[in-house]
């Protein structure tokens, strides 16, 4: 009976029930398909690199020896990186593929019977999937109804579920707004463990907790270059003490990041000034969304530091909006559900065209 193959697509219940319950309940992180349609639900960058480094870049690329590993630390790639983002002097960093998996390698290294991972909602979802694929539970503190951290209730949690990990992302996630810099230094004042400051959206907001890391030994700050501009490559970064991120690479997988990430990231930071000319114009250009679906009475807009903007149809559904909107070609993203983001779409910020052809979809949807 060897080799011949089970045709029958269901599994038994028995060999299911190796799967953690915790595991079974979730459903699977859904990328809707985007094809054909403006795509403004996924904080990308709406720029590609350059014309003019073109040539450059692929000259390089042709380069490379794909028979070979990439170098296990990609010390030249920490190096530029580590200029780049302004890490402190004495301080470490760790790389990743994506700020989702150093998430994943803090949870990783961390995880132990009755240990919590905490957070704040409505948040970023990664931190609270990643603490159950690590075994753990999640305490997800409450925002308040304008999205501030609410201080009474954070050092309440804080006290009661001594946390392994707090992250907050800065700004957040997806509300858009930055936290109070001093309520975010009193809870790492307070945390028992390690806090993580998310800083994905720092070329949009402009303020970082990176010089702090001098201050405060339990803060590890994290950024991104998705959302600047090369999601595609996959590439985070976690800074801080070096006793503690020697620690957690050691539960990073070898050769985690790429070849053609190691040569890439690294061409890019070399050429890094048109990162910032894009950054500049997609703040302009968030402003001026901002105060465009600020003129329209059938919403309620809340304030962005970051390359998207959360807002709510007062009136009507949004998930009919929603749907409106990618009848007509573009597609953002729909946090309708009960609780704090009832009736609340968020859309990125794409390039003038893509946010004039969103604006007019968006004003159709709610007069029809
Ligand atoms: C998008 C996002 C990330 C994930 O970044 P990757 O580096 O692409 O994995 C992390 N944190 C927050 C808050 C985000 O919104």
């Amino acid at each position: 009976m060897c080799g011949l193959i089970n045709r029958d697509l269901k599994v038994s219940e028995q060999l299911l029930n190796w799967i953690r319950p915790e595991i079974r309940e979730l459903s699977a992180y859904h990328v809707p398909d985007a094809a054909g349609l403006i795509k403004l639900d996924a904080m990308e960058n709406p720029y590609r690199l350059p014309e003019t480094l073109l040539s450059a870049w692929q000259q390089g690329l042709a380069e490379i020896a794909l028979n070979r590993y990439p170098d296990p630390a990609a010390s030249e790639l920490q190096k530029r990186l580590t200029e780049a983002m302004q890490v402190p002097e004495g301080k470490s960093i760790v790389l990743g593929n994506g700020s989702d998996e150093l998430i994943q390698m803090l949870a990783l290294a961390v995880a132990a019977e009755g240990r919590c991972i905490m957070s704040f909602e409505p948040g970023f979802v990664m931190y609270s999937m990643i603490a159950r694929f690590a075994g753990m539970s999640y305490v997800g503190v409450p925002l308040a109804s304008d999205f501030t951290l609410d201080m009474a209730q954070t050092r309440a949690a804080i006290e009661r579920h001594q946390p392994a990990v707090i992250f907050l992302a800065y700004p957040n996630n997806p509300t858009g707004n930055l936290f109070d810099a001093g309520a975010v230094e009193e809870i790492i004042s307070l945390a028992p463990g390690l806090v993580v400051v998310d800083e994905a959206y720092h070329p949009f907001a402009l303020s970082s907790f990176m010089s702090r890391l001098e201050a405060y030994d339990q803060l590890l700050v994290m950024r991104t270059v998705s959302k600047m501009g090369l999601a595609g490559l996959r590439l985070g970064l976690l800074c801080g003490n070096p006793a503690l991120i020697e620690e957690i690479n050691k539960v990073r997988l070898p050769y985690n990041i790429n070849v053609l990430t190691q040569y890439t990231a690294g061409f890019v930071l070399e050429n890094a000034g048109f990162l910032d000319g894009q950054a500049e114009m997609i703040r302009a250009d968030r402003d001026h969304v901002y105060s465009q679906l600020a003129l329209l009475e059938e919403l309620e807009v809340f304030p962005s530091q970051a390359n998207f903007i959360l807002f709510r149809v007062k009136q009507g559904s949004a998930t009919e909006v929603f749907a409106a909107l990618r009848d007509q070609g573009v597609l953002i993203k729909n946090l309708d559900s009960p609780g704090p983001l009832q009736n609340c779409l968020r859309v990125t910020v794409g390039t003038p065209e893509e946010n004039q052809a969103f604006m007019q979809a968006l004003e159709q949807a709610l007069r029809s």
